[in-house]
């Protein structure tokens, strides 16, 4: 038996950000299946989102990862800067690319008002 999905969400676990997430999936993945990971800082450790990744891509053949962090980030303390966090979703893309370079990447970095911004 084969289960597939569209996508892997991955982001932080902070409980402030959860129904902003919801939300945005729920508009943007309407007809859409998805896994999930939530770890604090979201990339921040990027050796286990990449183990998590890897689980997507092999068994449910994931064509496609959104990356999220945010405002605020207890994770990265007083370096959670916006300048920090596009570098490091940017370096999780890269290297995310470099492995699976079939696979499509969506970076976004959430401000406490919910506003999902994208990060280039
Ligand atoms: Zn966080």
């Amino acid at each position: 038996m084969t289960h597939i999905c569209n996508a892997l969400i991955v982001s932080c676990i902070d409980f402030r950000f959860q129904k902003f997430i919801q939300k945005w999936l729920a508009k943007n993945f309407k007809n859409k299946t998805y896994d999930y990971v939530g770890f604090a800082g979201s990339t921040k450790d990027l050796k286990t989102i990449l183990k998590q990744l890897d689980v997507s891509v092999r068994l449910h053949k994931i064509k496609q990862a959104v990356l999220i962090h945010h405002e605020d980030c207890g994770a990265y303390g007083k370096d959670s800067t916006p300048d920090r966090h596009a570098k490091d979703l940017l370096t999780a893309k890269k290297t995310v690319q470099k492995k699976y370079p079939q696979l499509r990447l969506a970076l976004y970095y959430i401000h406490l008002d919910g506003k999902f911004e994208k990060v280039n």
